[in-house]
């Protein structure tokens, strides 16, 4: 079975807790604070793998959470932190916003992704030994790590796609001039995932190529195999509409073609504007008497489009096809790759009563569990992030209780692996 839309959660680690621990030899009276930091929690990477050609493996497997970071322990030993989880996708696969649809990542080049982040783990208690504080009985929380609902959608990365009824040939044309091994049968619907070859046509040039299986009648309202595929060749820059003008099925050429465009019509008007080639099939079996390549070329003509005549089976004007293509690509703009449009949702303050507040002296530790989703998304070296950080605090109204409990200009506030001077 052909998988080429899914859903899946994936979750990225948290960092572990910092250590509480003080340093014990025999004969050392009063050893230092010597808690180690927290591991920071795996994150969850996404990377295009190009011996996958579906989405079929998520089809059994929805859930994706990278291990926790360890926590800390005493003389200065740091936590593990937690291994990033790898998720290999086919080139193409486009991730989206399960609540949204907004894309996140089009996944089409080799650079690797990270979609969830993994928590930062906590400082231990070795962080905070001063002069004036030298036995520190606290450490911090390591931060929980992202989590999110995505959509991972194959949309293939090919330059042309072969449209057209089932058994007109397009798997035997991409068979006869690229390096794929599609299935090739006289019966419809042998083609169940689609093919993808690279067309080699002279030195620096080529191009890859995507048999798409079946378009049949009522496909863009949802009977059959074909509507789903059809988004498989919403990338191409170029179509190629095979046609079987044979006649060997009983079926009418221009009929035939007809149909096709209604159905990439119906799909999207956009598809159905791309530039693309007519190309009538079979033309080994055409029986002398016969019109229908004359009556084809004249359809096509109608359109605007270039017209051929080829034999997939003999591979009789093949050559010359692959050459107009090349041809035909090199004035058309480089393929579609999608922008992320996807913006995180920025966390919001909550209740000031849910938040811890330590106070050891001149160092106040703050601690809450809406305070560790904002911390997360706060980037402490942009201004306007740590603009947006400080209305939200100032909000929940966190610094009154402060005020009120006594706190002083030049005191340090301490939250997670942050840390700030206060000032009225
Ligand atoms: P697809 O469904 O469009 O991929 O069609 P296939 O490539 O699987 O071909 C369907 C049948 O038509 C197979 O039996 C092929 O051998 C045959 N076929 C394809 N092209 C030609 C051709 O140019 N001439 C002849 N005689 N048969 C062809
Ligand atoms: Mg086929």
């Amino acid at each position: 079975m052909f998988v080429d839309k899914v859903r899946i959660f994936v979750q990225a680690g948290s960092g572990g807790n910092g250590a509480v621990a003080f340093h014990r030899e025999k004969y050392v009276a009063a050893g230092g604070p010597d808690g180690g930091d927290g591991g920071n929690g795996g994150s969850v990477i996404l990377r295009v793998d190009d011996h996958l050609s579906t989405l079929m493996d998520f089809r059994y497997k929805r859930k994706y959470v990278a291990p926790n970071g360890e926590d800390g322990r005493g003389a200065h030993c740091r936590g593990k932190s937690g291994e990033n989880l790898v998720i290999r996708v086919p080139r193409g696969t486009v991730v989206r916003d399960a609540e949204t649809g907004q894309v996140i990542r089009d996944m089409h080049d080799n650079e690797e992704f990270v979609l969830c982040k993994g928590g930062r783990g906590g400082w231990g208690n070795k962080h905070f030994a001063t002069p004036t504080r030298q036995v520190p009985r606290f450490a911090k929380s390591g931060l929980p790590g992202e989590s999110h609902d995505v959509v991972l959608e194959l949309k293939l990365l090919a330059d042309v796609g072969l449209v057209g009824f089932p058994n007109v040939g397009k798997s035997t044309l991409l068979s006869v001039t690229s390096n794929a091994h599609p299935k090739i049968a006289n019966y419809h619907f042998t083609t169940l995932f689609p093919n993808l070859g690279v067309i080699y046509v002279d030195e620096g040039v080529s191009f890859v190529m995507a048999d798409i299986p079946g378009i049949i009648e009522g496909a863009a309202e949802g009977a059959g195999l074909g509507h789903d595929f059809l988004r498989h060749i919403d990338r191409c820059r170029l179509l190629v509409h095979l046609v079987d003008v044979s006649g060997s099925e009983d079926r009418d050429p221009v009929e035939d073609f007809e149909k096709i465009m209604d159905e990439l019509k119906n799909y999207s008007a956009d598809l159905a504007e791309r530039p693309m080639l007519v190309a009538a099939n079979k033309t080994d079996l055409l029986p002398p008497d016969s019109d229908n390549l004359e009556r084809l070329r004249a359809a096509a003509a109608e359109r605007g489009c270039e017209f051929f005549e080829i034999s997939a089976a003999t591979t009789a004007g093949t050559r010359d096809l692959m050459k107009a293509i090349a041809g035909k690509l090199a004035q058309l703009p480089p393929i579609t790759v999608y922008d992320p449009d996807y913006v995180k949702p920025l966390a919001e303050a909550g209740d000031e009563k849910e938040l811890q507040v330590r106070r050891e002296g001149d160092l106040w530790l703050i601690e809450g569990k809406w305070l560790e989703r904002l911390v997360c998304d706060i980037n402490f070296e942009e201004y306007e992030s740590r603009a947006y950080f400080d209305r939200q605090l100032r909000k929940s109204g966190l610094y009154d209780r402060l005020e009120s409990m006594g706190i002083q200009d030049g005191d340090t506030v301490s939250i997670y692996d942050f840390e700030f001077e206060y000032e009225r």
